[in-house]
């Protein structure tokens, strides 16, 4: 509005200069050597107006063509990067669709045409990797490494190249490089938190786990259970290395942090037992019992009050078994305790109401000793055994990513690799358990200490 304001007023003021200047009567005289021009004032500013006006012309013209070049250039630059866009973005589509080919034939392509390295070399290893090139990837993500806005995402592609080939000391690196520029980053997480685990970094996996909670990359349940088994693989590491009050704390936080896990459990008794604090060990076990009885669990127990006569042995296992009297196994522990102490009504009556619950090989093979050690009845008792043999399997340590049996709870599946799949159940029919898991079904996992001893845990880690 100003400026029309403005040049209305100007207009004006030229047009009433315009008229002023002709209107004025005058003369303008100009001598130069034999030239002499006679004219009007009027005359003389059209004419100064009208050259005014030619010179601007001819400078526009100038600098037209002077810069032309540039302009052209210019334009070939646009066009290329045009171009070059087109075909970065089709080479994603191409990418997205699974199109190896195509996309790589594009990330050339865009390449050539584009100076953005950071878009072209995502594209290129995107496109390598479709066509099953895992070492170009590679090659472009390590690329990718050296600028700080692709970085992360080189970081990624090379984790999952090293994963792949099994380097896993190079994984672990890339991963904790990872970490220090986004902690929070869920892929991360996982990845360091598997790999420190691996590693027998159960301290550093412990601290990304807690990291992983904060950010919900896992849930409170399967952060805690996690920690228990982290906690648990400490404590045998402490426990290994001899510092057994360390292996205690380190057990008494993983039956804290999930009650119903059973190694936790075990683990702290144990330790507990270790230092000669019975009674400590006893309590815990009680407090287990009630989530979850096992065999284990049992084995424990007796060993804490070893000395006491018979009927007082049988008595506190009464008094175990009364804290989830309506759980198989704590029928069985009573018919195996009776048995021992030739109490055979008590056997009897325990395995009864134990085969009412969950009829199994093991309450099979107790029946099966019950006849053979009242009556001397071989016959009644190879009966029982068949059925044993008929019967569904005992509980086992078994892997739930691979359904293998294991003689001991350790946090990896020595099968398969898995972390922390390993839980006491039935065995999945069909898989033949490995050589050592023998041992825990001919003990009725009545060795505790041996079931769990750190030995066994490193053998299912190294073999992971
Ligand atoms: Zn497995």
């Amino acid at each position: 509005m100003i400026r029309i304001v403005l040049f209305v007023v100007l207009v004006g003021a030229v047009a009433a200069l315009a008229v002023f200047v002709a209107d004025e009567p005058g003369r303008v005289e100009i001598a130069w050597g034999d030239w002499l021009i006679e004219t009007s004032p009027g005359a003389l500013a059209a004419a100064v107006a009208a050259v005014a006006a030619v010179v601007a012309l001819i400078w526009q013209v100038l600098r037209w063509l002077l810069r032309g070049p540039d302009n052209l250039a210019r334009m070939r630059r646009l066009g290329r990067q045009r171009r070059g866009y087109r075909a970065l973005t089709l080479g994603f589509v191409a990418a997205a669709a699974g199109d190896g080919h195509r996309a790589r034939r594009l990330s050339r392509r865009a390449n050539l045409l584009l100076e953005e390295p950071p878009l072209t070399l995502l594209l290129s290893a995107q496109a390598a990797q479709l066509e099953g090139d895992d070492d170009a990837a590679a090659e472009y993500f390590e690329a990718m490494l050296a600028r700080p806005e692709t970085e992360f995402l080189g970081l990624r592609g090379l984790l999952v190249h090293a994963n792949r080939s099994g380097e896993r000391e190079r994984a672990r690196d890339l991963a904790e490089r990872a970490y220090r520029i986004r902690p929070e980053a869920a892929w991360v997480l996982t990845a360091l938190l598997e790999l420190r685990t691996r590693d027998g970094d159960f301290s550093g996996a412990l601290k990304v786990l807690k990291e992983a909670e904060r950010n919900d990359v896992v849930t409170a349940d399967v952060g805690n259970r996690r920690r228990a088994a982290l906690l648990v693989e400490a404590g045998r590491v402490a426990r290994r290395t001899g510092d057994g009050r360390d292996a205690q704390r380190l057990a008494s936080r993983a039956v804290d942090a999930a009650p119903g896990f059973v190694p936790g459990a075990i683990a702290a008794a144990e330790t507990a037992l270790a230092v000669g604090r019975n009674s400590a060990a006893a309590k815990i076990i009680e407090r287990a019992w009630r989530h979850t009885p096992h065999p284990g669990l049992a084995t424990a127990y007796r060993a804490a009050h070893e000395a006491r006569d018979e009927v007082g042995q049988m008595k506190r296992l009464e008094r175990l078994a009364a804290l989830n009297p309506d759980h198989p196994e704590s029928h069985l522990m009573l018919a195996a305790a009776a048995l021992e102490v030739r109490l055979w009504g008590t056997a009897r009556q325990h395995l009864v109401k134990a085969e009412g619950m969950q009829p199994g090989a093991r309450t099979y093979r107790l029946l099966a000793r019950l006849e053979e050690d009242e009556h001397g009845n071989t016959e009644a008792a190879h009966a029982w055994l068949i059925k044993a043999s008929e019967a569904p399997s005992d509980p086992v340590w078994r892997c739930g990513q691979c359904g293998i049996q294991h003689a001991s709870w350790s946090i990896a599946c020595s099968s398969c690799g898995a972390l922390d799949t390993l839980d006491w159940g039935a065995p999945v029919a069909g898989l033949e358990p490995p050589a050592e898991a023998s041992k825990l079904d001919k003990s009725l996992g009545d060795s505790a200490i041996d079931s769990l001893s750190p030995d066994n845990s490193n053998e299912a880690r190294t073999g992971a």
